[in-house]
């Protein structure tokens, strides 16, 4: 977020309904006089609160006491992940809390860096936004002392009543604490976003490895467990059913600052505890887009297709057969950026699966050599700023054909290997689509193939890549040769000292 150093004022505005609450009295009044805005009374027994917590890299909580943010981890889902970094966007609060509220990546809600320039709410509104739409009768609140939120439509567009704070954060976060724990006690909202900003700028001046950085966790565990307390003590608490959803924009480096590639920079999380949300879990697959559609599903309303979100629920896991390698990854084995203890990459694919290296080049970096099947921080950390960090729409573990990384290694022959999945039944489908996502970087002579095989003959493209596909999904249609029973799909990647192929989220679909 800001930039520290920044002029600290106090309240700017705190309006209900659209009604200035007397923003310029209240700017020089003490931040005590501030009153809470009047909502319209809620209408929904399912209630949302989101906590936004600014650069909270989630590595840091285990460090520090944070008692409801850990009950929160041992009562709801954890799901832990990766930001992009540029070209992308920044990992900055811009892009990071656009991402959010809109449950889509930058390379839609456009939003790059802290200055705004792209955006494009029009088309993908923040989830406050999107619910006034959709819901008009909900009840929704807003609260934030980054006031950029605010003033770029971020995140307050849709609020029947919202506190736009500057920020001057020890003294905001803990007033929108008191007001937001008197509309939860005397009011009845249904859905609330409330942004805390310390922490940020503690991880800024004093680094995220810094005892203060831990002490300002603990303050603002201290007020979202002032929040949950106001939500239990509700005299209707016992017939609503509340979801409680936290998280952050983007992590920090040890010494302080973010907004590059580094793993500590681009670590994010989505902590939900609710009514369908499992305790204890901890899912490889959730991105940080996912807060805007878990939202959605809490409240009962199932996403528009033209909303186009990028999101899924944090209870809804990908039916991705790579995930199920997770537990048998190993650590690194010639690569050297990759710290030991990092558990991410294997060459067994998945049961019924394979891998055909009998054209494959020998030597090389042993990781990647052939297909593997990897997680986005152990790929991602062979080599900075290659755009490996943009690969966002997959989740948990993916395919990687990397042959820029395989001849970093002495190596002799091409780089030429092919994964090929299952056999997928087609008896009297007229055509079969396969669907996948995918990020490709082109270079020189390399050649990526998409193949299709029916009843084991001989297979046919049916998908050529030649130049970049920057993480989008893809949809390849072929039509089923009248007797075939079965079709299998063939994903060759030749190449040299080039770029990389990913593959993820497979689905075969006859039709
Ligand atoms: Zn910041």
């Amino acid at each position: 977020m800001p930039i520290p150093g920044i002029s600290r004022r106090t309240v700017l505005a705190a309006t209900a309904a659209g009604t200035a609450l007397a923003a310029t009295g209240l700017a020089a009044a003490p931040a005590a006089h501030a009153a809470a805005p009047t909502l319209p009374n809620g209408t929904s027994a399912d209630k949302v609160l989101v906590v936004g917590m600014d650069g909270l890299r989630y590595d840091r909580i285990d460090a520090a006491k944070a008692p409801t943010l850990k009950s929160l981890m041992a009562n709801g889902t954890y799901g832990r992940s990766l930001l992009y970094a540029n070209p992308m966007a920044a990992t900055s609060s811009g892009p990071g809390w656009s991402t959010i509220s809109t449950g889509v990546w930058p390379d839609k809600h456009g939003v790059r860096d802290n200055t705004f320039t792209g955006k494009n709410y029009a088309k993908y509104p923040g989830f406050l936004a999107r619910l006034h739409q959709v819901r008009p009768e909900l009840s929704l609140f807003a609260a934030v002392d980054w006031p950029e939120l605010d003033t770029h439509g971020t995140v307050t567009p849709g609020a029947d009543a919202k506190l736009v704070y500057d920020n001057d954060y020890v003294v905001n976060d803990k007033l929108i604490t008191d007001i937001t724990e008197s509309v939860l006690r005397d009011q009845n909202p249904d859905v609330l976003f409330v942004y805390f900003g310390e922490t940020d700028e503690i991880g800024h001046n004093h680094g995220a490895a810094s005892q203060k950085y831990l002490d300002a966790i603990d303050v603002q565990d201290g007020y979202l467990g002032r929040l949950l307390a106001a939500i239990r003590a509700r005299p209707t608490y016992a017939s609503e059913r509340w979801t409680v959803i936290v998280t952050t924009d983007h992590g920090h480096t040890d010494a302080g600052g973010h907004g590059g590639s580094a793993i500590e920079e681009r670590r994010t999380f989505v902590l939900a505890q609710g009514p369908g949300i499992a305790a204890g879990a901890r899912p490889v697959d959730t991105r940080l887009v996912d807060v805007a559609a878990t939202v959605f599903r809490q409240l009962g309303i199932v996403p528009d297709p033209s909303w186009g979100l990028d999101g899924k629920p944090v209870q809804e896991r990908s039916t991705d057969p790579f995930d199920t390698l997770y537990g048998s990854l190993g650590g690194r084995v010639d690569e050297t950026g990759i710290p030991a203890g990092v558990l991410g990459f294997t060459h067994t694919p998945p049961a019924g699966w394979s891998v055909v290296n009998n054209a494959m080049g020998t030597g090389g970096v042993t990781e990647w050599r052939g297909w593997s099947f990897a997680t986005d921080e152990f790929w991602s950390r062979t080599q900075r700023d290659q755009s490996r960090e943009l690969n966002v729409r997959a989740r948990g573990v993916f395919a990687v054909a990397d042959s820029d990384e395989w001849a970093d290694k002495t190596f002799s022959g091409a780089y030429d290997t092919t994964l090929v999945t299952p056999a997928y039944a087609v008896a009297g489908a007229a055509r079969v689509t396969l669907g996948f996502t995918t990020l490709y970087r082109q270079e020189g002579a390399q050649k990526a193939e998409v193949l299709a095989s029916f009843n084991g003959g001989t297979p046919t493209v049916v998908k050529t890549y030649t130049s970049d596909v920057i993480s989008q999904p893809q949809s390849l249609t072929v039509a089923v040769p009248a007797g075939a029973s079965n079709v299998s799909f063939r994903f060759r990647y030749t190449g040299a000292n080039n770029w990389y192929w990913t593959i993820d989220g497979v689905t075969v679909t006859a039709s």
